[in-house]
């Protein structure tokens, strides 16, 4: 198949150009995700084949040296940017010694064609498989699937870029001249196209997708204590009552609150009462086993859920959280000289297997108990019936 060489260019330029102009547009100086670098990597893209289409008009100085210098700055790029983006460092010679040497080795080799496109290529593929690792190191820390479209980019990077060295090197001549219209060179800009549309959607998705999962968190805690709100600790305890329906080991609920709070607060002021629920927060999440959920509920009231717990053993974790409480006190006055005690009241639910129960059926259950314990007079535990 013919192709008219001039319009292939002019195709990787506009799709080069118009990238870059959206990733500019995303680009915000506050929130460093690597667009910055992504944005000069594209337009550097657009502008090596404005200088290839000028090959035999303009010097080869720019045509050749400055062009083939400004591929690989290109690649150098792309790995900076998804550096920033996993806010990860790498000694800057890793990714920027092939630049370094391109331009004296394309001066080396003025009269060997074949060498040059050689040099250039095999460099590509270092640097695509620069990026690729890069990604893979990071790939489990990374949500979501924007990844997989920019470690794509990579792998067909370095496939066409393999296959222009090993062509070359086996002296398969149309690879060599890069305005010749051969089924090599267009696959080539072709997937150049492709590599710079796939591995820019696959940016702006990471970044999407990074937003899209900080945004869930924010949503699903408390902002205070960092703790699961209740909107996030209800979802849990609908999918554990679920679990509870048809498995074969009980479930109990804790329902915490503070004694008086609203003392301390208006003794020692709301800032004494905000590091006292923090450091509730961080007694149970010490305390607690990984598989148990905690979450604040609203105001001083908060969650225990204990999967596999049976009612003797909800009550020594209540007991044991609530002497922690206590112990607390010294703790707080540590930091300032207040003579200040705190302690907690705990109601107990425990439901057996196969129980079918609302959540909130569940939760008024554990705060009845926990009436009863602030009406027996207080820092004390009591069992649902
Ligand atoms: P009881 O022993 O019966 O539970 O008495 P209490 O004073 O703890 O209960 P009450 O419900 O009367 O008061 C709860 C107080 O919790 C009132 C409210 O000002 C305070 N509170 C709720 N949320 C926060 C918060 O985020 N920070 C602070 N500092 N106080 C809060
Ligand atoms: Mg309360
Ligand atoms: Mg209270």
């Amino acid at each position: 198949m013919q192709t008219h060489m001039p319009t292939m260019f002019l195709m990787v330029i506009v799709v080069s150009l118009t990238m870059a102009s959206c990733t500019a547009a995303l680009w915000r100086r506050q929130q460093p995700e690597g667009l910055g670098y992504w944005t000069l990597a594209l337009t550097l893209h657009g502008v090596t084949f404005i200088l290839y289409s000028l090959r035999g008009v303009a010097p080869d100085y720019l045509t050749v040296v400055l062009a083939n210098l400004l591929l690989i700055c290109v690649f150098s790029l792309f790995s900076e940017a998804m550096l920033q983006f996993q806010q990860q460092r790498m000694h800057r010679l890793w990714l920027w010694w092939p630049a370094l040497v391109v331009a004296p080795a394309v001066l080396l080799t003025p009269d060997s064609q074949a060498a040059r496109v050689v040099v250039v290529a095999v460099l590509s593929v270092y640097q695509a498989t620069l990026l690729l690792t890069i990604m893979l190191r990071h790939r489990a820390r990374t949500v979501g699937r924007g990844q997989y479209f920019v470690m794509a980019a990579a792998l067909l990077g370095i496939a066409t870029m393999s296959y222009r060295a090993i062509g070359t090197a086996l002296g398969m001549a149309p690879m060599l001249q890069i305005t010749s219209s051969t089924p090599i060179q267009m696959a080539t800009y072709l997937v150049s196209c492709i590599v710079m549309i796939l591995a820019s959607m696959g940016l702006v998705l990471m970044t999407k997708e990074r937003t899209d999962a900080q945004n869930r968190t924010l949503a699903m805690h408390d902002e205070l204590t960092g703790l699961p709100n209740r909107r996030y600790s209800m979802e849990v305890l609908n999918r554990l009552l679920a679990a509870l329906n048809r498995g074969r080991q009980p479930l109990s609920l804790l329902m915490l609150d503070i004694d008086h709070f609203k003392r301390i607060n208006d003794n020692h002021g709301h800032l004494v009462g905000d590091r006292a629920l923090k450091q509730l927060a961080g007694a149970l999440r010490s305390r607690l086993r990984t598989q148990d959920h905690a979450g604040r509920l609203g105001g001083e009231e908060f969650l225990v859920i204990l999967p596999n717990t049976s009612a003797a053993g909800a009550r020594e974790v209540a007991e044991t959280l609530r002497r922690s409480v206590e112990q607390l006190t010294s703790d707080i006055n540590e930091h300032s000289p207040l003579n200040m005690t705190i302690s907690i009241s705990i109601g107990i639910c425990t439901l057996q297997p196969k129980t079918q129960l609302s959540p909130l059926d569940a939760i008024e259950l554990a705060d009845q108990a926990l009436y009863r314990a602030k009406q027996n007079g207080r820092n004390r535990v009591e069992a649902a019936a």
